[in-house]
């Protein structure tokens, strides 16, 4: 999957039903066939999506999927469901649901696990608090979530995955990470990759996500270990979220 840049859009539990109608009419007529550009929705509005999107590049999303396959796990949404409506990624342990639902790394583990089953890649996002990085901690507590999903999975199975690094201090603050501190992040990410299973970071994408505006996104995009982006809150302004996606064709790093 690593051949092109992804941009990920996380409408998180934003919008209503025309504005799905409206921004997905408007991003099919975007042609960046170079880029894997997918729009994680609120669950309802999936169907609508998938409506305005046959016959298109542009993929769908979810932003969460049950540990479970099916069964009596009521509010749970399966991973076949989700296939069932077109998506191609799914977002495991987002910072938010980590945080406010106490969602483990084996928890992680088991999401990322139905996803594969159901042939969705799963992005994968780790990322470390302001004290952590305050007391020097980014790179163990970034690493260590990355291990705890990817290592007990099959070669084949990590090979589908998409690893997000969205530090928590940069998400929905205003304040995103500059390139140069994603990129250290990301460098380490990539070769732990490789202690992993050697010639994984060859495959395995690795997105930045935190707020990611148009301003920030050509210096983010330029560097050799980012190969795209999870947009929250710039993904809701139609503009916004494609200059981001312009963006990546500025940028000179080669995948
Ligand atoms: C996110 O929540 O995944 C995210 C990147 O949000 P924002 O861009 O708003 O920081």
């Amino acid at each position: 999957m690593r051949n092109k840049k992804i941009i990920i859009a996380n409408w998180k539990m934003n919008g209503n039903r025309a504005a799905v109608i409206a921004f997905m009419s408007q991003l099919r007529k975007i042609n960046h066939l170079d880029i894997n550009i997918s729009v994680c929705l609120p669950f309802p509005y999936l169907e609508t999506a998938q409506q305005i999107l046959i016959n298109s590049k542009i993929t769908l999303g979810a932003q969460d999927v049950s540990a479970q396959k099916n069964g009596a796990y009521t509010g749970d949404v399966s991973a076949d469901m989700l296939k069932e409506f077109g998506c191609q990624f799914v977002l495991v342990g987002h910072s938010e649901r980590r945080h406010a639902y106490k969602e483990t790394d084996d928890f992680v583990l088991a999401k990322t696990r139905q996803a594969l089953m159901a042939s969705l890649n799963p992005v994968i996002c780790v990322g470390e608090s302001v004290a952590e990085r305050e007391s020097q901690m980014t790179e163990a507590v970034v690493l260590s979530q990355v291990e705890a999903v990817l290592k007990p999975l099959t070669k084949s199975e990590r090979e589908k995955c998409v690893i997000a690094y969205e530090p928590l201090w940069a998400i929905g603050s205003g304040l995103s990470a500059t390139p140069t501190q994603a990129q250290q992040v990301h460098a380490s990410i990539r070769s732990r990759l490789d202690e992993i299973d050697s010639g994984l970071s060859r495959l395995i994408p690795i997105i930045y996500g935190g707020s990611l505006k148009p301003e920030s996104a050509d210096g983010l995009f330029e560097q050799q270990d980012i190969d795209g982006g999870l947009v929250g809150s710039a993904s809701l302004k139609f503009d916004d979220f494609v200059a981001i996606i312009r963006s990546t064709s500025k940028s000179k790093a080669n995948l």
